[in-house]
């Protein structure tokens, strides 16, 4: 990782102070500026370093933030495990066997989200992986680009799918209004540069173009019933926990209109089996599949209960 600074816009300096320790401490909300930041929960790293972060909530938008979390240059090794699955291709487990058979499943849902928004054309998806949602869409007709900071994640979306992806930076140096929906599958909560980012997604949509924006959801059943052994908040890769209303305000600041919300059930189930891990359950299979059931029925009747969701957003004029 070069040596750019992470800040470097006006606003961000009364936003963010970074200390001298490769952490960022945050004295404002990022998304409506409050300074109005209370503790909300301590959570650990369960799967990676075992460390305690605190997690901070915006008392205006809802906005939770993990605070003094690691900066670029030293969130490396957070990353570095076999149970971040989202990099890997391993089968071993339960959890990730149910990871990789969903996956094939959600395959069809992106897509049937993405035509229904835009029937075919450029897209960009942010944070490919190691390419299969890309691949898929390629296959589908769209001229798909791809962005993903993991060499290792490259690397394999090439050997695989044949796929050429360029590495984050990128996003800064493509055309302006150049795709007609950009994606971003349970990715913006690990943007570090939240603002400069989105900043830079609204000038590559083309007028009334997409973005489709995949979370977790802090104010599901689920998140509510585990607490601080909800998966999903995943610290400290995940470092904006984003309540409903601070996503629809960060959307409209950067130009987009949230058109609807969408709920993703089989994350409930995902996300449920990982916290009982956490809470070390003996019977996790048992209580972690109740809970994302019952986390998925009271969604029936409220997207908002849902484990993740799926924003969609149109670009305003
Ligand atoms: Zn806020």
């Amino acid at each position: 990782m070069g040596h750019q600074p992470l800040i470097n816009a006006c606003e961000y300096h009364r936003l963010i102070y970074l200390n001298a320790m490769g952490v960022v401490t945050l004295n404002a909300c990022p998304v409506c500026k409050s300074d109005a930041l209370r503790s909300f929960l301590h959570i650990k790293d369960y799967s990676i370093s075992q460390e305690d972060f605190e997690l901070i909530e915006c008392a205006s938008c809802g906005l939770r933030m993990t605070q003094n979390h690691p900066d670029l240059n030293t969130i490396g090794p957070y990353y570095v495990s076999e149970d971040y699955i989202s990099h890997t291709n391993t089968s071993k487990g339960l959890v990730n066997q149910l990871y990789h058979r969903v996956r094939a499943y959600m395959l069809g849902q992106k897509q049937k989200l993405v035509e229904g928004c835009h029937t075919s054309g450029n897209l960009l998806d942010i944070g490919t992986g190691t390419g299969y949602f890309l691949s898929h869409m390629k296959q589908s007709d769209w001229e798909v680009t791809g962005l993903e900071p993991d060499a290792g994640a490259r690397k394999v979306a090439q050997e695989q799918f044949g796929l050429d992806i360029n590495d984050i930076g990128k996003l800064y140096h493509l055309g302006d209004k150049s795709f007609d929906v950009i994606t971003m599958w349970h990715v913006l909560e690990h943007v570090h540069s939240l603002n400069k980012d989105m900043a830079q997604i609204s000038r590559l949509i083309r007028d009334e173009g997409w973005l489709i924006i995949a979370v977790p959801n802090p104010t599901s059943s689920d998140a509510v019933h585990y607490g601080k052994y909800w998966a999903g908040y995943d610290v400290p890769r995940h470092l904006w926990h984003f309540s409903p209303l601070s996503m629809k305000l960060l959307l409209e600041k950067h130009g987009f209109e949230l058109k609807s919300t969408k709920g993703m059930p089989f994350d409930a189930f995902y996300v449920s089996l990982l916290s009982e891990k956490y809470k070390s359950s003996k019977l996790g299979i048992v209580t972690g599949g109740l809970a994302g059931l019952m986390t998925n029925m009271k969604a029936i009747g409220n997207t908002h209960q849902s484990s993740s969701l799926i924003y969609l957003a149109k670009k305003s004029l």
